[in-house]
């Protein structure tokens, strides 16, 4: 094994926002050792209490400029929305030297928010760990949410390789499978295989939610595995996926272009009874969900204490991704 993919070692690592996911990078840096120290930092006491409570930390702070201080990594893993922000706040008390990096779903928008904050640029690594659920806070986290799953590292022409391979052996020793593209790529593939899902499941959601009262009831009481599982996609962190779209306004609004031609040309074939065109549609599909399943992307829902445990998360298809 090269020195290089070695696992990291930090003295001091800063975690800004403790919810998902940086609250389960905390349990991963804690089971491999990869810091001495851990200081975390949210907006209210009241989260930062949790995570000392789970162990998630050794200190807390809600002031980023001094949960950076003396730290040789940091992580931003709050809203997207926030990371221009935060990164503002932090910048003072950022140490020489320091890698920054984040988690955020979406890239580009995210590294035009941060970069102009920092003192030394080239020290930022933008990543995405394509794994999640549902549930958001402290409290959802565990260690095993980014085994054998995606992290997608998206370096600009002037990041430092060094830096860049730092972050990619933080994530490997998470177990996950480190790959690197541009964030304008990154956000185009995303904004079909996680984006586009979760806007459709939000839609459908909303539609049930605006029938009569009597029909909800029963769509409700006659849920079958379909909607269920729209439910759980819509049951999503509101804020987050706000800033989602409202940063990824591009790709997404490209690929629901797409999608609304496709959607027309189905409502067609059933107006016009086109049995051939809708059963061929259907095996194609289905030859998809087979490559996803063969790239080890789909998983069975392991629920304990109300927690999914196991590899599954919340962005549909994404699966080859969040
Ligand atoms: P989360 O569980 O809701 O935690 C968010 C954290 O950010 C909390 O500690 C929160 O502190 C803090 N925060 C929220 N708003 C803030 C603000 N305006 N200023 C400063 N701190 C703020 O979120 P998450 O699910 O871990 O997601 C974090 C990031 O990971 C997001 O950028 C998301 O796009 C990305 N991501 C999410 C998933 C997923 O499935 N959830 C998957 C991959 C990547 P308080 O609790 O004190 O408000």
């Amino acid at each position: 094994m090269s020195a290089r993919a070695r696992p990291p070692r930090f003295r001091r690592v800063a975690l800004l926002g403790i919810g998902l996911i940086n609250g389960s990078l905390a349990l991963v840096m804690r089971r491999e050792g990869l810091a001495e120290e851990i200081v975390a930092c949210a907006r209210t006491e009241a989260t930062l209490a949790t995570a000392r409570r789970l162990g998630l930390a050794d200190r807390t702070t809600t002031v980023p400029r001094e949960a950076v201080a003396g730290a040789d990594l940091v992580v931003l893993g709050t809203p997207v929305g926030a990371a221009g922000p935060v990164a503002e706040a932090m910048a003072p008390g950022l140490a020489a030297g320091a890698i920054v990096t984040d988690v955020g779903s979406i890239k580009a928008d995210v590294i035009r928010a941060v970069v102009p904050h920092l003192a030394e640029p080239a020290r930022f690594v933008g990543g995405h760990p394509v794994a999640g659920t549902e549930h958001s806070g402290p409290e959802a986290a565990f260690d095993t949410l980014f085994a054998r799953r995606h992290c997608i590292l998206t370096p600009i022409e002037d990041t430092d390789p060094d830096a860049v391979q730092t972050v990619a052996a933080m994530w490997r020793a998470a177990g996950s499978m480190v790959e690197t593209m541009t964030p304008e790529h990154h956000d185009r593939v995303l904004a079909i295989t996680s984006h586009l899902p979760h806007l459709i499941a939000y839609t459908i959601v909303a539609t049930v939610a605006d029938l009569e009262q009597h029909l909800q009831s029963e769509v409700l009481r006659y849920a079958a595995g379909g909607f269920t599982d729209f439910t759980r996609i819509a049951a999503s962190d509101p804020v987050m996926w706000r800033d989602v779209f409202l940063h990824n306004r591009e790709a997404v609004l490209e690929m629901l272009g797409r999608f609304t031609e496709d959607l027309a040309a189905l409502q067609r074939a059933i107006r016009w009874g086109e049995g051939d065109k809708l059963q061929e549609l259907f095996t194609r599909t289905r030859t998809i969900r087979r490559g996803v399943i063969a790239e080890g992307q789909a998983y069975d829902r392991h629920v304990l204490n109300g927690k999914v445990r196991q590899g599954e998360h919340d962005e549909p298809a994404a699966g080859r991704d969040p």
